[in-house]
C-alpha cells in the first residue's frame, strides 16, 4: 500500500477512546493522560510512516501503545529503586535510606498538626531547633546544636556567620570540591569572607596559619578530605593544634567534618575517622557534618558546637532560608534518638547495618541467592558467587575495601549489558553493575524482601528469553 493511502486509514482518537480497553484505562487513569496517550500513539505512527519506515498497525496495536504510554505518564518519577550496587551511600540513589522508626516519624508528623513551632508547656510559640538540639548534644557532646537543609547549607553559613567581611583561613591542602559545583572557594565567595589559602597542597604547618592571622582574621577553616586522601610526602595541622592558635588568637575555629560519623567504626574493620564527638573534644569552635552520609538520617546538615557561636548562627537572615521542613525535622530527630543506644543505632539505622555486616554473613545471603536465582532461571545465566568489595560511597571513607560476596550472571544467549538494562528498565528498577562482561548484584545493599524482588524479576528475564 502507498503512504497516502496508510496515513487515510490511521484510526481516529476519538474512535479510539470508545474501545472497551480505553474506557476501562480512563477509570482508573486521568481521562486527559488517556486521550493525550492516544493522540500520541496515533501520531507516533503517523511519523513513522512519514518518515518512510515500514509501521504495522491496527487498532489493537496502537491501543497498546497508547496503554503503556499513559501508565508510563503515571508513573512516578521519583520512585524507589533497588540498590544491587554494594555502593551504601549512593549519591545518586538518594543516599542513606531512613530507617523504620525515621519513617514513622515522618509520617505521624506529615498527616497531622504537629509541634513544630508550638511550646505545648506555655501554649505559646517555640522554636523548631528544640526538636534536635538536646539530642545533637547528647550524642555529641556539644553544647549547642542547630540543623539546616543539607551540609553544603551549613557550610555557608557558618562562613556567612562567622567570617563575611573579614578572612577566612585555609589551607591549600583542603580546597576540597564535593560534587558538582560546590567548592570550598567558591562557598567562601558566596558567604562574603575573604579566602585566605596558606601551606602547599600536600603541606601545611601551624606557622602558616600563625602568619596568616591578622586583625581581620575571622575564622580557622579546616576541612576534612571526606572524599580524597592526599598520600605520602604530607602534613595537616590538627585540629587541637588549631583550637590552641584560636584560642591564643581570639579566633573561632570551625571544621567541616563531611561524613558525620557519630559512632567509632573503627572496630567493625573500618577506616578511623574521627568522630563528631572527637572534634567537639578537641576544643572546636563548630563542626558541621551531613545528615544522609554516614550518620544515616535524612538530608540536612547538623551544626554543632559552642553555645555563642550557634546563637549567632540561628539569628543569621540565612537561617531562614536554609531551615529544615517538618519532615526532614522529624526523620532527624527519630535518627538521633536511635544513637542514644548505639547498638540499636547499627542495628536498626539501614547504613550503618550495611556497613558494619559482617563478610561472612554477607557470603552467606549471597550464596542463597545463587541457589534461588538458579532454581528459578533454570540454565538462563551462568551464576556465581566471589569476593569482592562493596564501598561507602557518598564520598565517604573513599579508601575503605568493605569485604563483600557478590553474585555474578553470565547470561548464556542475551549480553551482559543487556540483562543490565532489563534490570534497569524493569519494574521494579534495578540497579545492578557491570564487570568484566558480568552483571554483578552485591547483596550487601539488598534488604531481604529486595532480594525476593530481584529473584522474580530474573525469572520473567529468563522466561522472556
Ligand atoms: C558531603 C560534604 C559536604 C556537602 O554536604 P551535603 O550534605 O552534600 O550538602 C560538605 N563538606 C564536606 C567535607 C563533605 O564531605
Amino acid at each position: 500500500m502507498d503512504t497516502r493511502k496508510l496515513l487515510r486509514s490511521l484510526p481516529k482518537t476519538d474512535e479510539l477512546l470508545k474501545r472497551a480497553d480505553l474506557v476501562g484505562l480512563a477509570q482508573t487513569l486521568p481521562l486527559p493522560v488517556v486521550t493525550d496517550a492516544v493522540r500520541d500513539a496515533v501520531e507516533g505512527v503517523r511519523v513513522r510512516l512519514l518518515a518512510g519506515e515500514e509501521a504495522v498497525f491496527d487498532d489493537d496495536s496502537i491501543a497498546a501503545d497508547a496503554i503503556s504510554l499513559a501508565q508510563d505518564r503515571m508513573r512516578p518519577s521519583l520512585r524507589p529503586v533497588i540498590n544491587a550496587t554494594g555502593i551504601i551511600v549512593h549519591t545518586n540513589l538518594g543516599r542513606s535510606r531512613l530507617s523504620e522508626e525515621a519513617l514513622r516519624a515522618v509520617v505521624e508528623v506529615a498527616g497531622n498538626y504537629s509541634t513544630l513551632e508550638y511550646d505545648v508547656e506555655s501554649g505559646e510559640r517555640g522554636s523548631r531547633h528544640v526538636h534536635v538540639e538536646r539530642l545533637i548534644c547528647d550524642v555529641t557532646g556539644a553544647e549547642a546544636a542547630m540543623a539546616v537543609n543539607n551540609n553544603a547549607a551549613a557550610v555557608l553559613l557558618a562562613i556567612a556567620g562567622l567570617a563575611a567581611r573579614k578572612e577566612a583561613i585555609v589551607s591549600r591542602g583542603q580546597q576540597v570540591e564535593i560534587g558538582g559545583s560546590f567548592r570550598i572557594p567558591d562557598v567562601m565567595r558566596q558567604s562574603g569572607a575573604k579566602m585566605v589559602e596558606v601551606g602547599a597542597t600536600n603541606k601545611t604547618h601551624l606557622a602558616d596559619y600563625e602568619n596568616a592571622i591578622t586583625p581581620k582574621t575571622g575564622l580557622l577553616l579546616k576541612v576534612h578530605s571526606s572524599n580524597f586522601r592526599v598520600v605520602g610526602f604530607t602534613e595537616e595541622v590538627s585540629l587541637a593544634d588549631l583550637v590552641a592558635l584560636g584560642a591564643k588568637h581570639g579566633v573561632p575555629v570551625y571544621e567541616d567534618q563531611g561524613s558525620g560519623v557519630l559512632i567509632d567504626l573503627a572496630p567493625y574493620g573500618l577506616p578511623d575517622e574521627p568522630t563528631v564527638r572527637s572534634s567537639i573534644e578537641a576544643g572546636a569552635d563548630l563542626v558541621s557534618v551531613s545528615g544522609d552520609k554516614l550518620l544515616g538520617g535524612p538530608q540536612a546538615g547538623i551544626l554543632v558546637g559552642k553555645k555563642a557561636v550557634l546563637d549567632r548562627l540561628k539569628k543569621h537572615p540565612l537561617a531562614r532560608a536554609l531551615r529544615l521542613d517538618k519532615m526532614t525535622l522529624a526523620a532527624l530527630e527519630a535518627t538521633l534518638r536511635l544513637y542514644l543506644d548505639p547498638e540499636r543505632a547499627l542495628r536498626e539505622i539501614p547504613t550503618l547495618r550495611m556497613l558494619t555486616e559482617s563478610s561472612e554473613s554477607v557470603s552467606a545471603r549471597a550464596r542463597v541467592l545463587v541457589d534461588r536465582i538458579v532454581e528459578v532461571t533454570g540454565d538462563a545465566f551462568w551464576v556465581a558467587a566471589m569476593p569482592d568489595v562493596s564501598r561507602a560511597g557518598g564520598g565517604a571513607l573513599p579508601l575503605a575495601d568493605i569485604p563483600t560476596t557478590i553474585v555474578t550472571l553470565s547470561p548464556r544467549t542475551m549480553g551482559a549489558n543487556d540483562l543490565e538494562s532489563a534490570l534497569r528498565l524493569g519494574n521494579p528498577t534495578i540497579v545492578a553493575r557491570i564487570r568484566d562482561g558480568r552483571v554483578v548484584l552485591d547483596p550487601r545493599t539488598l534488604a531481604l524482601h529486595e532480594a525476593d524482588l530481584v529473584v522474580a524479576r530474573l525469572a520473567e528475564i529468563a522466561a522472556a528469553e
